[in-house]
């Protein structure tokens, strides 16, 4: 029997305590749509932290999933499969050329671009390692990607680090200048920060730490694990800035929601690279490459692209008509496209209101503390906006009734 407070109670017996979730329990989903186990419809305005990019039971990536498992699910990387050939010409093409590896999350996609930077560095010197980093930034949570990750909350109790990591304000390019040497093989960045609350570039930042890269002889590495897969209404966040990486990182939105991870390095980086040097069991198995096969083809088409800048603009204008009427509580909208953030006065009350809006039936989440951010299914419409906003609006306004928290 379907039972939600005893599944919540056996996953909370048994499952390690490292989530603090909302109390609903989903069963199923359709479009933007999710439902829980009681029948409760939610409008999905998180898309599994901007996972789902084609929004849920896409009929084209469930039939090629179940398509592709019927005749391979794995193989191991000793044999080739014709999806991964596809999915890596696809990726090769988007990013101007380049070899693509596939891994398995987006921490396994950055812990192999760290890789690739040292690889490709110590060609040139034996010294040259250090990787740069921005503070406020996330790049995962293995040893190497929680080192990245420029904030101490994510590095305590699990000392020691792995050493050649150092860190930098982000958008300040002086600081960069400063922290950089012969021995810097990479600056690592998040075009726009997602976990660190939606913060984007300052004009000319993202150019300027490409020329310090350039100066160095460093590589500059692009995580666009939450940015990339047309979040920005470009195929990658990159392409709107005119800056171009030496190494990218994809994996949430890549194969619609199956488990993916991938980086692309240019030829001059893979040319470090010779057989044994890196690998992984599942990393690219032909059930992740026909499903990333069929999100690739829907996303990287200019049609499909100007759709979710023209929702995100939208959107946006409805945020900023919050702040304007909201002056006091909401302190700044940012992002771009539909990865977007509301910055709200206090901790509590985004807190409260991500949760008064569960209740309601609208997902979304907070993060930095007081962000609301919004990273949707790329194929939320206009309407989905306005049902957000108007939920947005009478929980905002509840909140402050009750003397603003
Ligand atoms: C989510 C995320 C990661 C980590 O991805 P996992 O699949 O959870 O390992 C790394 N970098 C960025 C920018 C992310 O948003």
């Amino acid at each position: 029997m379907k039972n939600e407070s005893e599944i919540i109670a056996r996953d909370t017996e048994n499952y390690l305590p490292v989530f603090s979730r909302y109390p609903i329990v989903l069963d199923h989903g359709d479009g933007s749509y999710v439902w829980d186990l009681n029948g409760r419809k939610y409008l999905d305005a998180l898309g599994g932290i901007a996972v789902n990019v084609l929004g849920h039971n896409y009929a084209p990536l469930v039939n090629a999933i179940a398509d592709q498992a019927r005749r391979l699910i794995h193989v191991s990387n000793l044999y080739y499969t014709e999806p991964q050939a596809d999915a890596a010409a696809k990726l090769s093409e988007l990013t101007g050329g380049g070899k693509v590896f596939f891994g398995n999350s987006g921490a396994e996609a950055n812990e192999g671009a760290i890789k690739a930077a040292r690889k490709y560095a110590h060609t040139i010197r034996s010294e040259k390692s250090q990787i740069i980093t921005a503070l406020g930034s996330f790049h995962g949570r293995t040893l190497a990607t929680l080192t990245a990750t420029g904030q101490e909350k994510f590095h305590k109790g699990f000392e020691p680090l792995p050493q050649g990591f150092d860190y930098v304000p982000y958008n300040d390019i002086a600081a960069l200048e400063a922290r950089m040497n012969e021995n810097t093989a990479a600056v690592m960045l998040e075009p726009i920060q997602g976990e660190g609350g939606v913060r984007t570039p300052a004009d000319g930042y993202l150019q300027q730490v490409r020329a310090l890269c350039d100066q160095y002889d460093a590589l500059l590495i692009f995580d666009e694990i939450q940015t990339g897969m047309g979040r920005t209404g470009t195929f990658y966040a990159y392409e709107m800035y005119g800056v171009t990486p030496d190494i990218v990182t994809l994996a949430k939105g890549l194969a619609g929601g199956v488990p993916i991870g991938a980086f692309i390095v240019t030829e001059k980086v893979a040319a470090a690279f010779h057989a044994g040097d890196h690998g992984s069991t599942f990393g690219g198995n032909p059930l992740a490459c026909a499903a990333a096969n069929v999100v690739l083809d829907v996303i990287a088409d200019d049609a499909f692209l100007s759709r979710v800048k023209a929702v995100g603009t939208h959107f946006k204008q409805k945020l900023e008509d919050f702040r304007t009427k909201y002056p006091a509580y909401i302190v700044d909208v940012r992002g771009t496209g539909l990865i977007l953030g509301m910055e709200m006065q206090k901790n509590e009350v985004a807190a409260a209101i991500a949760r008064r809006m569960l209740e309601q039936g609208v997902i979304i989440n907070c993060t930095a503390g007081n962000v609301l951010r919004f990273i949707p299914p790329l194929i939320f419409t206009k309407n989905e906006v306005d049902e957000l906003v108007c939920v947005l609006d009478d929980c905002v306004l509840d909140i402050y009734d009750q003397g603003g928290l």
